[in-house]
């Protein structure tokens, strides 16, 4: 009678403690794992390269969403009072550096940051440490050959070609509010011609733009697809439509060009701040980098050993400008350009 309790007790302890162990190594388990939530700016195949290899390597369970840069910056600072995301990867540069002005982003000082090219570590600098190069690329266009013959176009060579009255409706690009390959080549027009002469040329522009796209690399499949003569987009979206056979012809523009650094910031708040450093370190390693050009995204990678894919557009070879991210990164600059676009070009007839 005495023992029945007793055994009671000890069945009873051993529930508890086999209870807690389950407990303990489940929790374990999680905190060893765990999830990260990741907004993604790219195209959709490399943003879905990166979560399945992340995933693959760490066991870390991924939650992608993939926007344009300046969609996912909206996104961030919408959030900011209960921040979803945990890290923000790729897109243009300039939208990173706003929200790292404005307060959005964490500084990071990552151990990968000593392997990088100059320019991805003077982004790092340049933002205090909020936000990092990831890789570069410079802004084109690109023709499709057979609507530009049957049409009797010219051969467009420079920026000021696009203006050619028999375009007329033959011009693609994005809306430079969501889309930071539009706000490069908004910059960038500015910086080549001056700000009076930069508006006059997209307002003489927006005469032959059929439409203003969402996302960046649109207007590269447009071309390619032939709904669009002409897709003003980075160079090394456009060579993502040469390689798969498509009949467009990439143009670095006589005048010069601008070109940007994508990057990659943790979001302030993150509720996984330890996966999201994680996935920060991993993108920099030259294996992370290499997934680019397998999804047929040809940039130049920003870790100094990591392999420039044969097919991205020789930065070397093409006249950049020397562009000023800092200015055309900043808040207010930003702001007052997106807003002067809206008000001057977008409006117009
Ligand atoms: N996808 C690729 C391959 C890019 O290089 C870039 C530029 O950073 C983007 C997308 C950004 O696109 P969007 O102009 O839509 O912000």
């Amino acid at each position: 009678m005495r023992e029945l309790p007793r055994r009671r007790v000890l069945v009873g302890l051993a529930g508890v403690f086999g209870l807690a162990c389950g407990l303990f190594s489940a929790a374990g388990t999680a905190q060893a794992q765990g999830s990260l939530v990741l907004y993604c700016s790219v195209q959709e195949e490399w943003c879905r390269a990166m979560v399945t290899a992340f995933e693959r390597e760490t066991g870390i369970k991924v939650s992608m969403t993939r926007k344009s840069s300046g969609e996912t910056y909206a996104q961030v600072k919408a959030e900011a009072a209960n921040p979803r995301g945990d890290i923000w990867w790729g897109g243009t540069g300039d939208p990173h550096m706003q929200a790292a002005e404005e307060g959005l982003t964490l500084e990071y000082k990552s151990p990968k940051l000593a392997e990088l090219q100059d320019w991805a570590v003077r982004q790092w600098e340049q933002s205090k440490g909020r936000t990092v190069g990831v890789y570069s690329g410079a802004l084109g266009f690109g023709y499709n050959t057979n609507e530009i013959k049957a049409k009797g176009i010219p051969e467009p060579k420079c920026w000021a070609d696009l203006l050619g009255a028999k375009l007329k409706d033959e011009v693609q690009v994005a809306d430079p509010n969501s889309s930071g390959t539009a706000y490069t080549l908004l910059a960038t027009i500015v910086q080549i011609m001056g700000e009076q002469k930069g508006f006059d040329y997209l307002k003489s522009l927006h005469k032959n733009v059929n439409q203003y796209t969402k996302s960046g690399a649109a207007p590269a499949k447009a071309t390619a697809l032939g709904e669009t003569a002409v897709g003003i987009a980075f160079m090394h979206d456009i060579v993502t439509m040469v390689v798969d056979g498509a009949p467009v012809k990439v143009v670095a523009p006589c005048e010069g060009t601008g070109y940007e650094i994508g990057s990659m910031s943790i979001i302030k708040g993150a509720r996984n701040l330890e996966n999201a450093q994680k996935f920060y370190d991993w993108a920099l390693t030259p294996a992370a980098q290499a997934l680019g050009a397998q999804a047929k995204s040809y940039q130049v990678p920003s870790n100094r050993t990591a392999t420039v894919p044969p097919q991205a557009p020789k930065l070397a070879d093409i006249k950049l400008i020397n562009f000023d991210f800092a200015k055309y990164g900043s808040s207010e600059e930003r702001r007052r350009l997106l807003s002067k676009w809206d008000n001057e070009v977008k409006n117009l007839p």
